[in-house]
């Protein structure tokens, strides 16, 4: 079956998420809805999506727009149709009556549904229309939620299914796991479970929002958002329809009935226009008293708001074990918020799926979390998590646990796809080493290295795992959100503060010995980046040898923005990508103009399409959809790159004092505009500094060192000033630039 034609029916949210995502795989697809004003107007939000749901804007020309009355004979032409109207049954069989008579023959129907059992969706087709429908369950925001839930009926053609899998696994990039026919398939019934549980102990053992946030979050590998702050985010008043749909659809003795129980003050908060961040706010809100935005958050207790207070916890690592030892009430919490997701979740195996580990990859791909329920259990150790649980009778996985008491109980990993992905590979190494910001797997032919900080920010010992790998070709990879979100900022800050500038000079140096090392190591370096590939992070990456990246990475040198310039060879690696031009050939200034524009400005890319152009990816490297594949084309190029050889060393022709005039023209407009302050006129003046090649003429070369050794003295005498720490300090409290 091939997939050349799509109509998605209904443009709300996640129809054009559908369709827009359909066009970065480039098929056709028409979007209908009841006007087609609805329709253009949802084309239009996709295009102005932020963050954007297209890979490139021209990616918009792929999508039709109409409405259901006068177009619906693009049904005719399609070989698979979406339908993504509201989750209500009777217009949903209303349309499923109106395909089934204009599909062409064989073509796939679906539904986005989130909750509508498929026994219920497709009750009214005949047998011989079931065999080609079933459910397409994709996430919020399409283009970056990995997970995609689909549920047959017992008539489905198998072979279509399958290549509708194999479909959306490869163009689409989704992970695609078939789960059983039950409400809220995998992701949701655990997800919105672990959140109500979540919610409903903070509320028990009075804990503040802040407080329950910071530990339902990065100390158990979830986002930071937390419980609030995602119902905020979701909207609160979707989340009681979504709960009202669980307890309808639920058995009366499910455990989920008991944490669905509306709470009075979320009922307030609905009434009142409270929905979370589309409303007037939520659990959190923004108070604006004159120009001044104060983030507010409520007291469970009494509905009042106060200012939202920032919690430290004193831990910064995911350490579940040590997380739920605490002896105080974040301990408390956390192991009641664990084990009872734990206890649901095992419960519900066999009769949601029978492989245990879907369910942990659906609350990865589907919710973001770094390790699922199971996982979860085999960290805390089978042996601590019995000495601590209380009753299980009933649960048939855990009494089975109990009794073998098997540590090594998990067994593989994302059994629901075929690709050979990291997270397979991982257990498969033959041994493994590394420090506390980032793991070694070591294998027969190759080494891994995984960043494990957080946002993978990068640290003497990223540096450290790095350079010990390069015994072996080297992949670096890893299964968080962001690839790296550049050098460790509170770590740098923290020598500033104490005026040790020895110290993060003595790391800078170590990082561009490291990033030079991987470039001209006797091994390959490959870099597979997805999510954040920012400053350092895009410094490890531009200095391997080769790149297989996912096209959801956000990617740039955004160094300026708190008041630094990129020292870890990053103006040395554009200049060198921009110098490779005819136009530079020709005109030596082009170059580091261009550099000076990307860098000055910290541009980044949201996609490998956008970023080929700015050349912080060029045309060679491999750009792909389904993440779970990075691996696979990482090791191919290594198979491809056999008989590799250490390139030899770049050089540079600048054109020194010539081009630093000029650029110092443009420092003064800008100044005069008010485009950048007292500050940005420094940073830029070290950026140009450094981008003339300093004290140079065209005719002389300067080779990596020398640039390097550029990038380090601007840095350094940008670090010490108290304007570039405030944009630090600024940026680490608020996660915004200040401008100075
Ligand atoms: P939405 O309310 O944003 O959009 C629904 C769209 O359907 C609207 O544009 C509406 O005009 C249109 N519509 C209504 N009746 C129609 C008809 N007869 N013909 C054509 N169009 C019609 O809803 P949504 O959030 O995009 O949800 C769509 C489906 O996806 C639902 O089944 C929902 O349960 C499911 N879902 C939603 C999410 C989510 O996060 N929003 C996630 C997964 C699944």
């Amino acid at each position: 079956m091939e997939i050349k034609k799509v109509v998605v029916i209904g443009s709300g949210t996640m129809g054009s998420g559908i369709a827009a995502h359909l066009c970065n795989a480039n098929i056709p697809v028409t979007l209908l809805d009841l006007k087609t004003e609805i329709s253009e107007q949802a084309r239009d939000k996709i295009y102005k999506s932020r963050p954007p749901l297209l890979l490139d804007k021209s990616k918009i020309k792929n999508i039709k727009v109409g409405n259901i009355l006068d177009n619906f004979d693009e049904v005719k032409e399609a070989d698979w149709v979406v339908e993504a109207v509201v989750e209500r049954i009777d217009i949903k069989h209303d349309i499923y009556k109106k395909i089934f008579k204009e599909r062409k023959k064989g073509a796939i129907v679906s539904s986005n549904t989130s909750s509508i059992p498929i026994k219920i969706l497709s009750q009214h087709l005949s047998e011989e229309e079931k065999k080609d429908f079933c459910i397409t369950h994709f996430f919020n925001p399409v283009r970056y939620m990995g997970l995609l839930e689909i549920v047959k009926n017992e008539n489905n053609d198998l072979d279509k299914i399958n290549s509708l899998k194999a479909f959306c696994e490869t163009e689409l990039g989704k992970g695609a796991i078939i789960c059983n026919d039950t409400p809220g398939f995998l992701g949701n019934r655990i997800g919105v479970f672990a959140m109500q549980v979540a919610m409903n102990e903070a509320f028990k053992m009075k804990l503040s929002i802040e407080e329950a946030d910071a530990i339902f979050g990065r100390p158990m590998g979830i986002p930071k958002t937390g419980v609030f702050g995602l119902y905020d985010l979701i909207g609160i008043d979707l989340m009681a329809d979504v709960l009202k749909s669980f307890i309808k659809e639920l058995s009366e003795n499910d455990p989920f009935q008991v944490v669905a129980k509306e709470i009075p003050l979320v009922k307030k908060l609905i009434e009142t226009g409270y929905t979370g961040r589309k409303g007037k706010g939520g659990f959190y809100r923004v108070n604006k008293t004159g120009e001044v935005k104060v983030m507010e958050a409520i007291n469970l207790e009494t509905g009042k708001y106060s200012a939202s207070k920032k919690i430290n916890i004193k831990s910064d690592k995911i350490d579940l074990k040590e997380l739920i030892s605490r002896e105080d009430k974040y301990g408390e919490y956390a192991w009641s918020v664990i084990s009872k997701i734990i206890k649901y979740a095992s419960s519900l195996v066999p009769s949601i799926t029978k492989d245990f580990n879907d369910i942990d990859e659906a609350m990865r791909l589907g919710f973001n979390w770094t390790k699922g329920p199971f996982e979860m259990l085999e960290e805390i150790g089978v042996e601590t998590f019995f000495g601590k649980i209380d009753d299980f009778k009933g649960n048939a996985f855990l009494e089975n646990l109990s009794k073998n008491r098997n540590q090594d109980f998990y067994g593989s990993r994302q059994k629901y796809t075929d690709i050979e992905t990291f997270g397979k590979a991982k257990k498969k190494a033959l041994s493994v080493d590394g420090n506390s910001s980032a793991q070694i797997y070591r294998f027969n032919d190759y080494n891994i290295v995984e960043f494990t900080t957080k946002a993978n920010a990068l640290d003497y010992d990223s540096m450290d795992a790095l350079k010990k790998a390069t015994d072996k070709p080297l992949i670096i990879i890893n299964e968080s959100m962001q690839f790296s979100a550049g050098v460790n900022l509170s770590y740098t800050m923290d020598f500033a503060n104490k005026n040790d500038f020895k110290s993060i000079e003595k790391f800078i140096r170590y990082f561009q010995e490291t990033c030079k090392h991987l470039k001209y190591s006797n091994h390959p370096v490959i870099s597979a980046p997805s999510g954040l590939t920012l400053g350092g992070g895009f410094e490890v990456m531009v200095q391997s040898n080769f790149v297989a990246s996912h096209t959801n990475i956000v990617v740039g040198l955004v160094e300026t923005i708190v008041g630094l310039i990129p020292a870890g060879g990053g103006c040395k690696e554009m200049l060198a990508r921009w110098l490779d031009t005819d136009e530079a050939k020709k005109d030596p200034h082009y170059a580091p103009l261009k550099v000076f524009d990307i860098i000055g400005y910290g541009k980044t890319a949201t996609s490998p399409i956008e970023a080929e152009p700015l050349k912080y990816l060029r045309p060679e490297d491999k750009k792909i959809m389904n993440r779970n594949s990075l691996l696979e084309v990482s090791k191919k190029i290594l198979d491809d790159n056999k008989e590799f050889k250490t390139p030899s060393e770049t050089e540079f022709k600048l054109p020194g004092k010539e081009i630093l005039i000029e650029m110092n023209k443009i420092i003064e407009n800008l100044y005069n505009e008010k485009i950048i302050r007292d500050h940005g006129v420094t940073v830029a003046k070290e950026l140009a500094h450094v981008l003339s090649g300093g004290d140079t003429t065209i005719d002389k070369t300067l080779s990596e060192d020398d640039l390097f050794k550029l990038e380090l003295d601007a840095f350094m005498r940008l670090i010490e000033t108290k304007e570039t720490q405030d944009r630090i300090k600024h940026t680490l409290a608020t996660g915004k630039p200040l401008i100075n």
